[in-house]
C-alpha cells in the first residue's frame, strides 16, 4: 500500500502521523511511504531522517493526499484537507467527530473510510490510542494550571505544593481514567491536596490502592461536586463518555460559588467540555476569564510538547496502522477493536456513540 503523511496544519499542532522510526516498521512491511517535505520539523526530524527511514519526499500536501491508499495524521482534517479525501481511501487519524457536525459533513461527502484513533478500542475496555495523549495531557493539566494560578497570569497567586507552614493548593480532578489519574500523580508529586471524583466505584477503588491514602476519592455526584469545586484553587476537568459530548458537571451556575482566581484545566474540551462555560482555545491564547475564574481550555494539550507526544502516539498507532496497510478493510472486519474506531465509511457514520451524538441514522 502507498502510505501518506501530511504536515499538520492544526493552530500550533507540532506532532507528525509518523515518525522516522515508524516509516522503518512500514517500509519493513513492504509499504511506500511518502511524507510531505518538513512534516516532521516540530520533532526535530528532518526530510533527511524520514529518507533515511525508507520514505519518499512530496513537496507538497496535495501530492500525498492524491497519491496515497492510507493516510496517517494527528489532528482531525481541517477543512482544505477533507475535500482532498476520497472514497478508497483510508484516513487513520484522531477525528472527534461528536462536537464537529461540520467535519463530520465533509468526511461523510468524500466517501473516506475514516478510524479515529479516539475510539479503537482493547481487550480491557480501554482505549488504547487515547490513552498516550491523555497521559501526556493529564501530566501537562497540571503544569498549565500551576502557571495560571500565578498572579501575574491572573490566578489567585498560590503555590500548589504550599511551603512548610503555608497549605498546599486544592486540587480537584473530575474523572479518575487516564488523564486524571496523570494530573493527580504530578499534583501529588508537587505537594498539592489532591480530590479525584468519579462516577465509577470500581474506578475509586483502584484509584485509592494505587496512591495509598495520599488522595481523597469522592463518588462524583452533584453536591459532593459543588463543595469540592467552591473550595478549589485548580479543577481539572478529565471526564469521558467515549464518543460521545462531555457532560457539562461544572454549571455556569456552580462557577460563581467558586474562588477569585481559581483555575479551570478543561482537558475534555476535545470532546465539548465539562464546564458550562468552557469554549476552545489554542496554545498561542490558551486562557480567559469568565467570572473571576481563569480558563484554560487547549483543544490539544499535547501539541505544546510535540516530542514526546509525537513518539508516544507512534508507538501506540503503529500496531494497528501497520495492520491497516497489511489488509486495508480486511484488517477492520477481522477486529472488533478497529471496527470500533471505524467513525465513517462510504458516506454513513458506523459508530454508534457518534451516531447518536450527532443525531444521524446508522
Ligand atoms: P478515560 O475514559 O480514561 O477516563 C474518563 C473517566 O471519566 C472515567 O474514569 C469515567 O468513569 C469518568 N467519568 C465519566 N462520567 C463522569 C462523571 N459524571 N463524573 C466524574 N467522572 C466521570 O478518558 P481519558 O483518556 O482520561 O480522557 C478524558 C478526556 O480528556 C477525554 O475527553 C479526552 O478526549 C480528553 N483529552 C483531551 C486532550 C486535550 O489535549 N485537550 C488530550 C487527551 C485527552
Amino acid at each position: 500500500m502507498r502510505v501518506g503523511c501530511p504536515k499538520e496544519i492544526k493552530n500550533h499542532e507540532y506532532r507528525v502521523g509518523l515518525t522516522p522510526a515508524s516509516v522503518r516498521e512500514y517500509v519493513a512491511h513492504g509499504h511506500d511511504v511518502l511524507i510531505e517535505t518538513n512534516a516532521g520539523s516540530g520533532i526535530g526530524a528532518s526530510d533527511a531522517d524520514y529518507v533515511a527511514a525508507g520514505a519518499k519526499i512530496a513537496a507538497t500536501a496535495a501530492e500525498v493526499f492524491a497519491s496515497c491508499d492510507m493516510i496517517v495524521k494527528v489532528k482531525e482534517p481541517q477543512p482544505s484537507e477533507w475535500v482532498q479525501l476520497r472514497e478508497g481511501q483510508i484516513l487513520y487519524t484522531y477525528l472527534h467527530l461528536a462536537p464537529d457536525p461540520e467535519q463530520t459533513k465533509g468526511l461523510l461527502a468524500s466517501g473516506v473510510t475514516a478510524v479515529a484513533y479516539e475510539t479503537v478500542t482493547d481487550d480491557r475496555g480501554g482505549l488504547p490510542l487515547l490513552a498516550p495523549m491523555s497521559e501526556v495531557a493529564g501530566r501537562l493539566s497540571i503544569q498549565a494550571g500551576a502557571f495560571s494560578l500565578q498572579k501575574a497570569n491572573g490566578g489567585r497567586g498560590v503555590l500548589l505544593g504550599g511551603v512548610p507552614g503555608v497549605n498546599p493548593a486544592k486540587v480537584v480532578v473530575i474523572g479518575g481514567g487516564v488523564v486524571g489519574i496523570h494530573a493527580a500523580r504530578m499534583a501529588v508529586g508537587l505537594g498539592a491536596d489532591v480530590t479525584i471524583l468519579d462516577r465509577s466505584l470500581p474506578r475509586l477503588r483502584q484509584l485509592d490502592d494505587i496512591f495509598s491514602g495520599r488522595v481523597h476519592t469522592l463518588f462524583s455526584s452533584i453536591d459532593a461536586l459543588e463543595n469540592e469545586v467552591f473550595s478549589a484553587d485548580l479543577v481539572v476537568g478529565a471526564v469521558l463518555i467515549p464518543g460521545a459530548a462531555a457532560p457539562k458537571l461544572v454549571t455556569r451556575k456552580m462557577l460563581s460559588g467558586m474562588k477569585k482566581g481559581a483555575v479551570i484545566v478543561d482537558v475534555a474540551i476535545d470532546q465539548g467540555g465539562c464546564f458550562e462555560t468552557s469554549h476552545a482555545t489554542t496554545h498561542s491564547d490558551p486562557t480567559y476569564e469568565v467570572d473571576g475564574v481563569i480558563h484554560y481550555c487547549v483543544a490539544n494539550m499535547p501539541g505544546a510538547v510535540p516530542v514526546t507526544s509525537a513518539h508516544a502516539l507512534n508507538n501506540a498507532t503503529i500496531f494497528h496502522g501497520l495492520a491497516l496497510a497489511d489488509k486495508g478493510i480486511a484488517a477492520i472486519l477481522a477486529d472488533r477493536h478497529l471496527m470500533n474506531g471505524l467513525n465513517v465509511h462510504k458516506g454513513k457514520i458506523t459508530n454508534k456513540a457518534v451516531a447518536e451524538a450527532l443525531g444521524y441514522e446508522m
